[in-house]
């Protein structure tokens, strides 16, 4: 996302970073923060480069809860689910990150083959990318929210078009082997940008567990005939993620979630878990849509419109 920060000047940006040093963000649990606040962790800090600069290194797979591990890198989010007829994989990544991933998967003592169906969270390429080169790897049908077809159909690294083998609609659900995934349109950062929910079990409870599609609002939200209806859609996404019941907040990039820092900290404290963040949805869905008002504000503005409504 192109922000404001760039035209911030370096004074003003160093006591941003002196101010940030005592805020909370990079705490574990998922904290409400400004729209600066946030562009920040988006952008980075000196010494600690923010989800938009940072490059992709491996990072330790492990369980999450239940039957749900994590595979993905230290930027980019891929989640394993097993079940006792194969496989689920919610994110291919990038092909070059691929390998990584594929690494994790074994490092945790399973098979890439038994991969069964492959999901996505939004038709971009670091998270869609390699969707082709798993299929080739798996066989699995790639499964995608309808309102992302165009934009799939649009990534085709090296020429190999998408596959799409089973188009889903908002609150359509995925099974395989006992677990259920169900598929919510929550658009905006995408047009068909999908948000998975499913209930876990781990040690006799039940999780809400969510995997958020991710609410960065980086295009044009005003007057765009690609996207025309962008700013409901975003809206209507904001209203989801703050009632949908959420113990466990995931994401599609590591920072909507603090899944480093989660992972630390459960390193630190072996018996806990602290991607137990109930109604992390929601605080990050506001942090999400503090950063969406600003930049429609100043859209409006630069269009001579008169701003939206607080209420907005
Ligand atoms: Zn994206």
């Amino acid at each position: 996302m192109s922000i404001s920060i760039k035209m911030t000047s370096k004074l003003a940006l160093g006591a941003m970073v002196a101010c940030l040093a005592a805020a909370p963000l990079f705490a574990q649990k998922l904290v409400p923060m400004t729209a600066e606040e946030t562009n920040l962790r988006n952008i980075g800090t000196p010494g600690h480069p923010g989800n938009n600069a940072a490059m992709d290194e491996p990072a330790p797979p492990h369980k999450i809860i239940g039957n749900l591990y994590y595979v993905g890198t230290t930027v980019h989010c891929n989640y394993l689910i097993l079940t006792p007829q194969g496989d689920i994989l919610i994110n291919t990544g990038y092909e070059h990150t691929w390998p990584m991933t594929q690494a994790s998967i074994e490092k945790l003592g399973f098979k890439v083959s038994d991969i069964k169906i492959i999901l996505g969270s939004h038709a971009h390429v670091d998270h869609q990318e390699a969707d082709a080169m798993v299929k080739q790897l798996t066989g699995a049908p790639v499964e995608v929210m309808d309102k992302d077809v165009p934009l799939l159909q649009k990534m085709t690294p090296g020429g190999k078009p998408h596959p799409i083998d089973k188009i889903l609609h908002d609150g359509d659900t995925v099974s395989l082997g006992g677990s259920t995934w169900a598929a919510h349109l929550t658009a905006g950062h995408t047009p068909g940008c999908t948000t998975w929910t499913s209930k876990i079990a781990d040690a006799g409870k039940t999780y809400d567990v969510v995997i958020m599609c991710g609410g960065g609002a980086a295009g044009k939200l005003i007057n765009n005939p690609e996207y025309p209806n962008v700013v409901e859609d975003f809206h209507h996404t904001f209203a989801f993620l703050n009632t949908v019941p959420c113990d466990i907040p995931l994401g599609s990039h590591t920072d909507h979630y603090n899944e480093n820092e989660k992972y630390e900290a459960m390193e630190k404290n072996p018996g806990t878990n602290p991607f137990i963040d109930k109604g992390g949805c929601k605080v990050e869905s506001g942090n999400w849509e503090a950063v969406f008002n600003v930049a429609l504000a100043k859209q409006m503005k630069a269009a001579g419109g008169a701003g939206p409504s607080a209420s907005n």
